[in-house]
């Protein structure tokens, strides 16, 4: 007798019917839409805009906005001899400082979304520190805000804080010169330094977004 093979069954209409190919898995949203980590760091002197452009980007990138200044504000409520030093328009101890934007940078919000850090580093020990720290993932760009001595003076007796008299703005102005200003130096070598256009009075809606205000020297 012959070997009776079985009949091919024939496909039914539903199968026909059905995709080629498997649906997709679901997509899964966090690997899909999660957003890259963003590390701006905002340079420029006393009055240049930094934290008004720092709130811009980080809205615009979804990173934290991390000012400086404002953590030393904080930490000054109940120490007088930090707060004094700020009045002088020096540098605080940079130990503190150090110690205060290290526990920043380790928090889970920046762990994930980057930051854009506004006022530090200020002088060279902490630049030293930051090329550290971000060794293994690296910086966006550094963004320098350059306005005129006129101009700030301007935005400077607008702003009314408590350091912004005409004396302490004056020192300010020195040690940004003296101490920042090789940061921004190194800067130009370690990362790239953007330079929008910033000097107007009222300042534009200037972000990495609106590329053809930003320049790279
Ligand atoms: P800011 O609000 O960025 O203008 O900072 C106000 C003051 O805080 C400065 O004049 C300094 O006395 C102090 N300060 C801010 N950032 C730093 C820093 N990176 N290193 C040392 N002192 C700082």
């Amino acid at each position: 007798s012959s070997l009776a093979l079985p009949k091919p069954a024939l496909p039914s209409a539903s199968v026909l019917a059905a995709p080629m190919l498997p649906p997709a898995p679901a997509a899964e949203p966090r690997a899909a839409s999660a957003p890259k980590a963003v590390r701006l760091i905002m340079m420029g002197p006393p009055g240049s805009g930094k934290t008004t452009y720092g709130k811009r980007l980080s809205a615009e990138f979804g990173a934290p906005h991390i000012s400086v200044g404002e953590l030393l504000r904080a930490y000054a409520k109940d120490k007088p001899e930090v707060a004094a030093r700020m009045q002088t328009g020096e540098l605080v101890d940079s130990e503190l400082v150090l110690r205060l934007v290290r526990e920043r940078l380790t928090q889970p919000d920046v762990q994930e979304r980057g930051y854009i850090l506004d006022g530090f580093p200020r002088r060279l020990n902490e630049a030293l520190a930051m090329e550290e720290w971000m060794a293994g993932v690296g910086v966006d760009a550094v963004v320098h805000l350059e306005v005129s001595h006129e101009e700030l003076m301007r935005r400077i007796s607008a702003r009314g804080r408590a350091d912004d008299t005409p004396e302490t703005f004056r020192n300010r102005m020195k040690v940004y010169r003296d101490q920042t200003v090789p940061v921004l130096e190194r800067f130009k070598n370690s990362y790239g330094v953007l330079e929008p256009e910033v000097s107007a009075p009222t300042p534009r809606p200037t972000t990495p977004g609106c590329a053809p205000s930003w320049k790279t020297p």
